[in-house]
């Protein structure tokens, strides 16, 4: 094998080679976990109106404290052209447009309703329970930058400044293709040396979470005219996923048939475990990730090499990974040579947010890895880490 790769060399090398795919128009509600294109601006102001906070009365803040008489009422998406002038109140619920004259509104447990009068004890601001016009965002306003994957918050942003529909990055079409003679479809009885394919329904739903567009290949056995097929077909996607085969054994035929067919090896074998013999080319337009068979190698390449190259494809301009800051239940060893990523435990604890290493941290573990809440990533140097 030769020299490993620095993971942050790999990384690099990755999105270096992940430029986004043309954007396409998205109806709105297809828009979540997609990544916009280009900015969005608001295209009313937001509100679209001075409209009340509260149920309550409209009245002019010069009036009050006072006794004022009831002139109208104004309910949500019903306004009035009645002005309220000076000594007058008009009744008002949340979201209504807030009537010509007044310039406040006062909650309703606020006051003394009696026939068309109401009586203010207190005297009342002016700007009081009023939303303004443009409070939140101003037509023509950036709302959204481009490169940014949208939550439902956002979703829900869009619609509020009117747009219908939205420019995002076109989604990966992803070939998942699991390998090795020793692979049966769960459901299935296992033969003597069979074990369930995992892999492949795994990856399958990790670029889906990505927003990719995955089809499951059949698995395939360790012979080299079958891979060849395969992955001569995966090789029309934008992205191709293939678990298993990529290691020294005589058996592992993923990268030497990927090549014969055109592929451009960019990398194999990272300074990392698990997953070190991960390998990464390009056929055109195509990326080639050639995952190691163990589960939990194959579960955290995707997460390091994968996932972000999918959110590259797709426009995202942060797209990871992300790790964020917590102390260790246990102290752990570094490795002097190798990245490492040890599935962990949170833990909410007062002095703040722990991570516990679960017990079984070898990479054929998929089932205890699956008790898992985060990766922990320990960097590669001397030492242990607290
Ligand atoms: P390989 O990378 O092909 O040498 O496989 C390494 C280990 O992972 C072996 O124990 C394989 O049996 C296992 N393995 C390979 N592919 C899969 C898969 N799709 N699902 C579950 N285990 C696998
Ligand atoms: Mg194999």
């Amino acid at each position: 094998m030769a020299p490993l790769l620095p993971l942050e060399e790999a990384q690099a090398r990755i999105l270096g080679r992940a430029s986004p795919l043309p954007g396409e128009t998205v109806r709105l509600e297809h828009a979540a976990g997609r990544v916009l294109a280009e900015p969005a601006r608001a295209l009313v102001d937001l509100p679209p109106f001075a409209s009340s906070a509260m149920d309550g009365f409209a009245v002019r803040a010069s009036d009050t404290p006072g006794t004022l008489t009831v002139v109208g009422a104004v309910a949500a998406g019903r306004p009035t052209s009645t002005v309220v002038a000076p000594g007058q109140a008009i009744g008002i619920a949340t979201g209504g447009v807030v009537p010509g004259g007044a310039d406040a509104v006062v909650p309703i447990e606020y006051v003394v309703h009696h026939d068309n009068t109401i009586r203010l004890a207190d005297a009342v601001r002016a700007g009081a329970n009023v939303r303004p016009e443009g409070g939140d965002v101003r037509c023509g306003d950036l709302v959204i930058e481009r490169g940014v994957r949208l939550a439902p918050a956002h979703v829900g942003a869009l619609a509020a400044i009117g747009a219908a529909e939205v420019v995002c990055g076109r989604r990966p079409r992803a070939a998942v293709l699991a390998t090795g003679t020793e692979l049966q479809v769960p459901g299935k009885p296992l033969a003597p040396g069979q074990i369930y394919e995992s892999n492949a329904p795994m990856l399958a739903a990790q670029l889906a979470a990505a927003g990719a567009l995955v089809e499951r290949f059949s698995s395939v056995r360790d012979d080299e005219g079958v891979h060849r097929a395969a992955i001569g077909r995966a090789l029309d996607f934008d992205l191709v996923v293939t678990s298993g085969g990529v290691s020294v054994g005589e058996h592992d035929l993923v990268r030497r048939v990927a090549q014969e067919l055109g592929v451009e090896e960019v990398f194999w074998g990272v300074a990392m475990k698990p997953g070190k013999p991960v390998s990464f080319g390009v056929r055109g337009g195509t990326l080639v990730f050639g995952l190691p068979g163990n589960p939990v190698s194959s579960l955290v390449a995707h997460e390091l090499f994968v996932r972000p190259a999918v959110l590259a494809l797709q426009g995202a301009s942060e797209p990871g990974p992300v790790f964020e800051r917590a102390v260790l239940a246990r102290s752990v060893k570094r490795d002097p040579a190798r990245d490492q990523f040890l599935r962990a435990r949170l833990l909410d604890r007062v002095e703040g947010r722990a991570a516990e290493p679960i017990a079984g941290q070898e990479s054929h573990m998929i089932a205890r890895a699956a008790s898992a809440s985060a990766l922990v990533h320990v960097p590669r140097g001397e030492g242990e880490i607290l």
